[in-house]
């Protein structure tokens, strides 16, 4: 198997990889960008070239292309091998393969929501009943393949778990089926959780089915409208967004996306040729939809209701947008109608008419107002507080400044203040989530970080250092744990390869550390590593004299004081050199 790594490694350059998702910048010997893992303004993601790995400051991911990828695109490992062997041109074997399809858990998932996926639509080609539902709201035979719809009643099981036994037959064990969310597991036996519901698959950006959305289809029912699957290890509602396995090419290409609230609204706009659109998935629109929105454009346009919940969901929409940097405007629609029945009704021509009507936020919070216009201003400019893009914040308060009348120098003195007080806020949270792993704390574990520095810098004297190193005076059990993959003789290449998450993290963090003056350390590098050692013995030898003088075992204290007195004579010399960070 590792071998297929350094193959696909030695062809993938991880900057041409990571340069098609973040726009990255040469900085030193790094590149620098914008994280895609965390929100932020300056960038703290760095991605070296020479080392082929990447690190992030701000919320310390880091690691090789399949850590990369791993993350980017939420895939278990395996899934991760056989994306970028297939980028890379290499064929994996049938071993693999195999492997890929029956490990995991992850896998079984995917294959159940498949399966069911298949099921439903089969089911849906011999219901009548399902077929002319679809027919009267309009949709084709094209559309309904496209979004792969389905239905959930079989004739050929008649119950409440037809589902579940086509599973079963099909050989999926009961661990995985409750897993997925399809079945429920209740006192009273086992049932489907959707039944007689129009289904809608989600897909994740892979076009793998995750999940599932069900309208019900007998409206005598006593039953909510829409269920959703619940969430799972492959199914997070929050991040996902309808449709957009479909609309991420035509997003890029029209260079905005349609945001509506619905799935029937998000087929139709595409029947129609908005082949941009997208739902959240039944719930108001979250940050993580946006965030994955944003990697193919950021700019949205917002069409909602023109009804009061309508208007309270553009508000928050509008809130998430300037919070992520996006560019928004809305598009109400006249009451009671939403982009199915408007599209039905007046066509695409005047759909794309109306479209011309969308509005900026700010038009938006004034029109909505109705007469307390200040109080529309000053909620207008905590969300411009919030947002990350100076240029966008600048236009939006000239904007402000042009449609409410009020001075532009004023309406900045008051987003100053706000900003000055949302400032020391976000600085407590931050100070929270800092307080984390000591590991990421350069100076407790100062000399030990050092070595493995050394060893990672200057990949050829990694075997000698970690030779003279018994892993055992290592402290720090993560630094310890590498010393001891290094000691085992693995390349550098291999090296990330078999380390754990946070073992990767400290050699990435390690690696791309631009406080580190090398020249200095290649210059010295025998006297610093001597240096470190002394420096590392030494604090174990306080901690046996102190343990030493508290139990009272005087002659143990006298042999140990003596030890130290000559380690420190010996390494006075070697510890001048200590100041290593450039200036
Ligand atoms: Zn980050």
């Amino acid at each position: 198997m590792n071998s297929i790594v350094e193959d696909i490694k030695a062809r993938i350059d991880i900057i041409d990889l990571i340069a098609e998702h973040v726009e990255l910048k040469r900085a030193g010997q790094n590149y620098k960008g914008l994280c895609p893992f965390h929100s932020e303004k300056t960038p703290s993601f760095m991605v070296n070239p020479s080392k082929q790995i990447f690190h992030c400051f701000g919320c310390h991911k880091g690691g090789d292309i399949f850590a990369f990828v791993m993350n980017y695109e939420n895939m278990t490992f395996h899934e991760a091998l056989s994306y970028l062997s297939q980028k890379a041109g290499i064929k994996l074997e049938n071993k693999s393969r195999n492997l890929e399809v029956k490990s995991g858990f992850k896998e079984n998932l995917f294959a159940i929501q498949k399966e069911a996926l298949i099921f439903f639509q089969n089911n849906l080609k011999i219901s009548k009943q399902a077929i002319s539902y679809l027919n009267e709201r309009g949709l084709n035979s094209e559309t309904i393949e496209k979004f792969s719809i389905g239905y959930t009643k079989n004739a050929k099981y008649d119950g409440n778990d037809a589902l579940f036994n086509h599973l079963r037959v099909k050989g999926f064990a009961t661990e995985h089926i409750k897993a997925s969310g399809l079945v429920n597991f209740g006192e009273h036996g086992t049932y489907d959780f959707f039944r007689d519901r129009l289904m809608f698959p989600i897909f994740d950006l892979q076009g793998r089915a995750i999940a599932f959305g069900g309208r019900i289809l007998s409206s005598s029912k006593n039953a909510p409208k829409y269920i959703n699957s619940p969430d799972s290890i492959i199914f997070k509602k929050g991040e996902s967004s309808y449709g957009l396995n479909i609309a991420k090419n035509s997003i890029t290409q029209k260079g905005y996306s349609i945001i509506v609230e619905g799935y029937l609204d998000v087929i139709s706009c595409h029947q129609y040729g908005f082949t941009n659109a997208v739902a959240p998935l039944g719930t108001a629109l979250t940050p993580g939809q946006l965030k994955r929105l944003k990697r193919f454009s950021s700019k949205v346009l917002l069409v909602f209701d023109g009804d009061s919940a309508g208007i309270s969901a553009t508000k928050r929409s509008i809130e998430l947008c300037y919070a992520e940097g996006m560019i928004v405007k809305i598009l109400l629609l006249p009451k009671g109608e939403d982009p199915d029945t408007f599209l039905r009704k007046h066509g695409e021509e005047n759909f794309r008419k109306y479209m011309g009507r969308a509005i900026s936020p700010v038009e938006f919070l004034l029109k909505v107002s109705g007469r307390s216009k200040l109080d529309a201003v000053r909620y207008m400019l905590q969300i411009i507080a919030t947002c990350p893009d100076s240029l966008q914040r600048d236009e939006t308060i000239r904007e402000l400044s042009d449609r409410s009348k009020i001075n532009e120098l004023t309406l900045r003195e008051e987003l100053n203040a706000i900003k000055k007080n949302q400032g020391s806020r976000a600085k407590i949270q931050e100070r929270g989530r800092n307080q984390k792993s000591d590991i990421l704390n350069p100076c407790i574990y100062r000399e030990e970080q050092m070595l493995l520095t050394i060893a990672l810098s200057f990949p050829d004297r990694a075997a000698p250092i970690a030779n003279k190193i018994d892993p055992m005076i290592i402290e720090d059990p993560v630094i310890r744990g590498i010393f001891e993959k290094i000691k085992k003789g693995l390349s550098m290449e291999k090296l990330l390869s078999v380390c754990d998450e946070e073992e990767q993290r400290l050699i990435t963090m390690l690696s791309i550390n631009t406080e580190i003056d090398e020249e200095y350390v290649e210059a010295n590098v025998e006297e610093i590593t001597e240096g470190c050692l002394k420096a590392i013995a030494l604090r174990k030898l306080e901690r046996q004299i102190k343990s030493a003088g508290e139990a009272g075992d005087v002659k143990l204290l006298n042999s140990l004081l003596f030890e130290k007195k000559s380690l420190s004579q010996k390494s006075k010399l070697l510890l001048k050199g200590g100041n290593l960070a450039k200036n």
